[in-house]
């Protein structure tokens, strides 16, 4: 399957994200029983999975979409991140950030810096897949879908130039390994 000028090729397949994403729930079901928690999927990306993992869950949650915005700092001259749409206090709650995608971890971390100063009880993420690199950094992730290379994804919510989020599957660029080059 062509999309620009990336050819890609099926990854995972519909019935593996299925099976993937109802033991995440699980697991968030037994963990937050007696809980509330706040749901804060990051758009775009997460908001196929985040549809599917907090269908049928048991427990009694939010969920408020955010987004990250980048911004230039005054004093900086570096691209600062913060976060958009959140309409309500989270403070002393419970949050799940819901994640597509980690790859440095980097917007995590700031993410969960951002949500920490606002005087949060807990925060921890769910992702469906998680990159190498934060793998190997040790970014803390409670719930992990999938862990993957360094490879190029898409479908089911991520996109490439802006396509492809409507797929069902999810798809990898099939681009030649670092090795190959
Ligand atoms: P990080 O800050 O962890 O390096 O970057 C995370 C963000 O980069 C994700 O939320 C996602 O928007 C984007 N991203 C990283 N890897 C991929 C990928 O393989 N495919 C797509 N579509 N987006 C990615």
């Amino acid at each position: 399957m062509k999309i620009q000028d990336l050819e890609f090729k099926k990854f995972i397949s519909e019935s593996t994200v299925t099976e993937k994403v109802a033991e995440l729930r699980k697991h968030i079901n037994h963990d937050y029983k007696k809980k509330t928690p706040v749901f804060l999927p990051i758009l775009n990306g997460s908001f196929m999975f985040a549809a599917d993992l907090i269908k049928g869950l048991d427990i009694s949650c939010q969920v408020s979409f955010v987004k990250i915005s980048s911004y230039q700092g005054t004093q900086s001259t570096g691209q600062l991140k913060t976060l958009i749409g959140i309409e309500q206090s989270l403070f002393n709650q419970d949050i799940i950030i819901v994640e597509d995608i980690v790859d440095t971890g980097l917007t995590l971390q700031k993410i969960i810096e951002e949500l920490t100063s606002l005087g949060t009880k807990s925060v921890e993420v769910v992702t469906l897949l998680r990159k190498k690199t934060a793998r190997e950094k040790g970014v803390a992730i409670k719930y992990i879908g999938f862990d993957i290379d360094e490879e190029f994804v898409l479908g089911y919510g991520l996109d490439y130039d802006g396509l492809g989020r409507n797929l069902k599957e999810i798809y990898k660029a099939d681009m030649p390994t670092p090795e190959e080059a």
